[in-house]
């Protein structure tokens, strides 16, 4: 299919799954808009939930503006992720999406009459609740490839007079918003391979663990570890190392990608990832697709007995509530054991961890 072709379900010669021609700037525009959907999940892994720096911002929104409410989100296809807000319930923050998505659409900020026609549910509710006349306004909030990912917006009793002074200081809200995404995404992924780093893998796990113990589900582990990666460094150069880092951390990617899943670069070319509410048995199911995953990539490894890059993985679970005690530095060296172990029978498979009642 050339670069202007699109597949349709339901194309203009009215047969299914056939082949149009669409004019560049469609193709342009559905392609800037699956990168914008794209950088809005990745923007959601970065942002956590609830988070202070957010809310401060939020509350110099609020102090700015008058506002009863305030709310950061990000603006998916069909609905706002609220990741911040003060002042609303639930259930009403979950009712953006129409004017957030008018401000990534206008991709400035928009307030007053600008927004007013909006049909909206949220002001809707909020009339309903006595909260009325409402009025919104919204701040685009962008990554610095100039994506729109989210909006920062406030809700006013009042109307909100949007003289140059408060448009730019809301703007400048918006601004440090921006930086502290950036800063916080920096701080959290690691460069080479997109993947997040050892430090927050350590922090989430801690948070994972928590849930885990209240709800008491079991977790797994896998470490995982690529095969003569240093004579893969040797042979093909450190270039083609990297390459091979950045193919092993896609597919990984791919592979673990129920909610919840964590992936992290633990180390220089060792990988782990954390699976919640997962059992011994589901584990290791996944290992082995990983295996055969990367096993079907065919990467290049000259210097392998397998002929191909591939990796050995360490396999453990916690499952009952006294391994859960335990705590999560227990569980990665079990997996780390299991490794070992792998590497020990001869690499490209998978090992539970051996100390474990379960095989
Ligand atoms: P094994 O099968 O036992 O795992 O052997 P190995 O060669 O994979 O393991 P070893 O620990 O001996 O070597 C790991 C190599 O990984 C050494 C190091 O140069 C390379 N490495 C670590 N980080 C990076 C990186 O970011 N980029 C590249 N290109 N290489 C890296
Ligand atoms: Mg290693
Ligand atoms: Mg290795």
């Amino acid at each position: 299919m050339g670069a202007n072709q699109l597949m349709t379900a339901e194309p203009e010669s009215g047969k299914p799954g056939a082949v149009v021609t669409r004019s560049p700037e469609v193709v342009d525009a559905l392609q800037r808009n699956a990168a914008r959907i794209d950088a809005v999940y990745q923007a959601a892994e970065v942002v956590g939930d609830d988070d202070p720096s957010m809310n401060r911002l939020l509350r110099i929104a609020v102090q700015l503006t008058g506002a009863r409410f305030a709310a950061f989100s990000l603006v998916a296809e069909k609905r706002s992720i609220v990741k911040a807000s003060l002042g609303f319930a639930p259930d009403i923050a979950g009712l953006m999406w129409p004017l957030d998505q008018a401000v990534v659409a206008a991709n400035h900020l928009l307030a007053g009459p600008e927004i007013e026609p909006i049909e909206s549910p949220l002001l809707r509710a909020l009339a309903q609740q006595g909260i009325a006349p409402a009025h919104y306004a919204g701040i685009p909030i962008r990554m610095p490839n100039g994506l729109v990912v989210g909006v920062l917006s406030v809700v006013c009793a009042s109307d909100i007079a949007m003289h140059p002074e408060l448009q730019k200081a809301l703007e400048d809200v918006g601004a440090l918003a921006e930086d502290w995404i950036l800063l916080r995404s920096a701080s959290i992924v690691d460069v080479l391979t997109g993947l997040f780093n050892r430090r927050y893998f350590e922090e989430l796990v801690a948070r994972e663990w928590r849930r885990s113990l209240r709800h008491l589900a079991p977790i797994a582990m896998l470490m995982i570890d690529i095969d003569y990666f240093k004579a893969l460094n040797d042979g093909l150069g450190h270039e083609a190392g990297d390459a091979a880092l950045r193919q092993v951390a896609t597919i990984l990617k791919a592979q673990f990608r129920r909610g919840g899943d964590v992936v992290a670069r633990y180390g220089g070319e060792e990988f782990v990832v954390v699976l919640p509410e997962t059992t011994a048995e589901t584990a290791m199911d996944l290992a082995r697709a990983a295996l055969r995953a990367i096993e079907d990539a065919q990467l290049k490894h000259p210097d392998s007995p397998y002929d191909a890059l591939t990796v050995s993985i360490g396999v453990a679970s916690a499952a009952s509530a006294e391994e859960q005690r335990r705590g999560p530095i227990w569980l990665l060296t079990r997996a780390d054991q299991a490794l070992y172990e792998a590497k020990r029978k001869g690499r490209n498979r998978a090992v539970f961890d051996p100390a474990s009642a379960y095989r």
